[in-house]
């Protein structure tokens, strides 16, 4: 029914650059197998899901939407990967995406534009908009994505779809292939909150093969769902309900803080005193590191080698010049200059230091609250091509998500109503570091 569904809506939508349908029905045999012979399954086991095309899949082309990779097949499938094929979920395919994960909008693909399934003229958000748009038409049960910024999150509210990224360490980011290392991590869109936690607990755990995976117990992230939100404080930033905020957002995310109250919790505004700063420090962090990790596409390892060139250096440029797109190019640049001598302690050190005082700030506010709950994006979707020449414009996009990363912390973005124009609203509830459990426990009661 999956396959038919994407027979349907694919041409509309555009969220894979990757699609296997005959090696899919060939696993659902199997699967069918298996069960005929008695095997039970995990909980969401076996179903047919979609993967964004940043996460290695052996003998699946893994392009990040770029020409560089645009032919690269990777020789080992990614952690997550592999823990899902493990438990027998059959990969339709790869998931659009912003190139190297760099945007908002998922425009800045190399090989098409997806669209957003409540209105196509509309984005579905990014980086990971092919995920978040395949769950919300039907294409996949599941997918995942990864959120250095709000890449989860922010196309998850656009497109009306609960999608979560979990504390930094929670789950392995081998075979993801990095943007920024310090931010990056992986999680998964579902169509609600039991889902989240059942997806959750075949993805998360340490891995060796990881250095920044934690080594500790994982919880059953299902036993959260209990349903029950009395005695919980949850505090309100009031930096996330300015300037700059649409009023349908800020009005469907308050009426879901206060029917939180009639339910027994109790909330309060608060303040995150270095909010305003997170956006400037983010795009310095992630564009420094961006371009230390993007160094290895140098047309010599593998990717994309221009064909013509005159010696070693002018391959190097024109591969790199021929290889990227432009925004790729503008992060590369800016993280590069960011990391100079002479410009290091102005821009990349301060950014770092912004960094501290960010986390800081969400240490002392989880002293008294055991959530905090702000919208996940200022706007619900935009147009296609709406923003697409205005970086600024298209950055602002993350300034609800960024705090977030930069701090590691977990937080999960879900439906919370629609805007005049019949487009979904989502909210973000922000926990603890390593207590997805408590974020989990709000959102399921609002299904
Ligand atoms: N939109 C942000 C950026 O362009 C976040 C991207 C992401 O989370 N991968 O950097």
């Amino acid at each position: 029914s999956v396959i038919k569904r994407i027979e349907d809506v694919e041409k509309d939508i555009d969220a894979y650059l990757y699609l296997d349908t005959e090696q899919a029905l060939k696993q659902a045999d199997e699967v069918d197998r298996l069960i005929a012979s008695g095997k039970e399954l995990e909980p969401l086991g076996g179903l047919p899901i979609g993967i964004k095309d940043n996460m290695c899949t052996k003998g699946m082309t893994t392009t990040c939407a770029s020409r560089m990779l645009a032919n690269f097949v990777p020789p080992y499938d990614a952690t997550v990967v592999k823990k899902l094929k493990d438990r027998h979920d059959i990969i339709l395919g790869k998931l659009n995406m912003d190139e190297f994960a760099m945007g908002s909008s998922t425009e800045t693909s190399a090989f098409k534009k997806t669209k957003n399934p409540w209105d196509i003229s509309r984005v579905p958000g990014g980086s990971s908009g092919g995920s978040a748009a395949a769950v919300a038409a039907d294409e996949a049960f599941f997918t995942l994505g990864s959120d250095t910024g709000g890449s989860i999150r922010q196309p998850a509210s656009l497109c009306g779809v609960v999608g979560m990224k979990p504390t930094y360490g929670a789950i392995s980011r081998y075979g993801l292939i990095a943007f920024a290392s310090s931010l990056d991590q992986i999680g998964p869109f579902t169509k609600d909150v039991t889902d989240c936690a059942m997806v959750l607990n075949a993805i998360a755990g340490h891995d060796a093969n990881d250095s920044t995976s934690a080594v500790r117990e994982c919880p059953d992230y299902k036993s959260a769902l209990i349903d029950d939100v009395k005695g919980l404080k949850i505090g309100v930033p009031r930096e996330y309900f300015g300037q700059g905020i649409n009023e349908e957002v800020k009005k469907a995310v308050i009426d879901a803080i206060e029917l939180l109250k009639t339910l027994g919790a109790d909330y309060e505004e608060t303040s995150l005193k270095y909010t305003d700063y997170a956006l400037s420090a983010y795009y310095l962090i992630a564009s420094a590191e961006a371009s230390s990790n993007l160094g290895r596409y140098d047309g010599v390892k593998y990717g994309y080698r221009a064909a013509n060139y005159e010696d070693m250096i002018d391959m190097y440029k024109k591969t790199r010049s021929e290889g990227f797109g432009s925004e790729v190019k503008r992060r590369i640049m800016l993280g590069t200059y960011a990391l100079s001598s002479g410009y290091y302690d102005a821009y990349y050190l301060k950014a770092l230091k912004v960094r501290t005082l960010i986390t800081e700030d969400f240490k002392k506010a989880f002293e008294k609250y055991d959530v905090l709950i702000v919208p996940t994006s200022p706007t619900t979707a935009f147009k296609i091509g709406e923003r697409i020449d205005n970086p600024m414009e298209m950055y602002l996009s993350d300034v609800c998500t960024v705090p977030v990363n930069i701090a590691g912390l977990p937080a999960l973005s879900m439906p919370c109503g629609f805007d005049s124009r019949g487009l979904p609203i989502g909210l973000q509830i922000i926990g603890k570091a390593f207590d997805e459990e408590t974020i989990l426990r709000v959102a399921y009661t609002f299904e």
